[in-house]
């Protein structure tokens, strides 16, 4: 059974056709979060993406909310980009050069011009999650993850092979994750309206400032998985981004 609805819509520039797609709500049940409040399904990410550089002519425009009569259910007679042509720039994700490319993109948007408030908030925050994409699985490296069956040994080695490259990676590029992190901590802090449950206290972990988060923590109200997860990886002094639930 197919997990999306397509939809469809037009370049404002060049009119040409691109196909979207929307999550099928009664089928998002596995679900798998992570503290940075990535939520993926089916190895995809759920929130929607907003910036698209139309895949004819490089211009970019924004979606804030695909609805009708800006988007259309019935497919159009007419030539269409595929979902995949333009989701996420058209980088490929199986290997750490497509993660570097995604994260090389959000930087010269940034460079590039001026964006009020709401959508730089929105770039940062999946700047900051195309760094972490280089070393988000980092537990599957532990052998236990061989052992306990989850993959044959050739999948578990390349898959270790990788994610250790993009840890490398990421270490080598930590300098502007830091500065990424600290706009977008400035940005939220004059935004609240803009923030994610529980986003402050993670990046002040993933920015090591380990008792500001705990400090951010102990002001939640009801603790939950998430938050005793998260305070156990402060406690740690462990900045890296962690799977909470999946
Ligand atoms: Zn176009």
């Amino acid at each position: 059974m197919l997990k999306y609805d397509s939809f469809y819509f037009q370049c404002p520039h060049c009119q040409a056709w691109l196909e979207g797609r929307n999550l099928k709500a009664e089928l998002v049940n596995e679900a798998i979060l992570y503290s940075d409040g990535k939520v993926l399904n089916d190895n995809l990410i759920t929130t929607p993406q907003k910036m698209i550089m139309c895949p004819s002519c490089g211009h970019i425009f924004w979606v804030e909310n695909p609805v009708e009569p800006f988007i259309t259910y019935e497919k159009p007679d007419a030539d269409i980009y595929s979902w995949n042509t333009w989701r996420f720039f058209g980088v490929n994700f199986s290997d750490n050069k497509g993660k570097m490319a995604l994260v090389n993109h959000y930087k010269t948007f940034l460079k590039k011009s001026h964006y009020e408030p709401k959508k730089e908030i929105y770039m940062r925050r999946f700047l900051w999650w195309a760094y972490n994409d280089l070393h988000r699985n980092h537990q599957h490296v532990r052998l236990k993850y061989l052992l306990n069956g989850f993959m044959s040994f050739g999948v578990w080695h390349c898959n270790r092979k990788m994610i250790l490259e993009g840890e490398k990676l990421f270490l080598k590029n930590h300098k502007d994750f830091t500065d990424n992190l600290q706009r977008l901590l400035a940005l939220l802090e004059k935004h609240p309206e803009e923030q994610i449950d529980l986003e402050l206290p993670e990046i002040y972990r993933e920015l090591r400032q380990f008792d500001k988060a705990k400090e951010l923590l102990d002001q939640v109200g009801s603790r939950t998985h998430f938050t005793n997860e998260m305070l156990r990886h402060s406690k740690w002094k462990d900045p890296r981004v962690f799977m909470v639930t999946g």
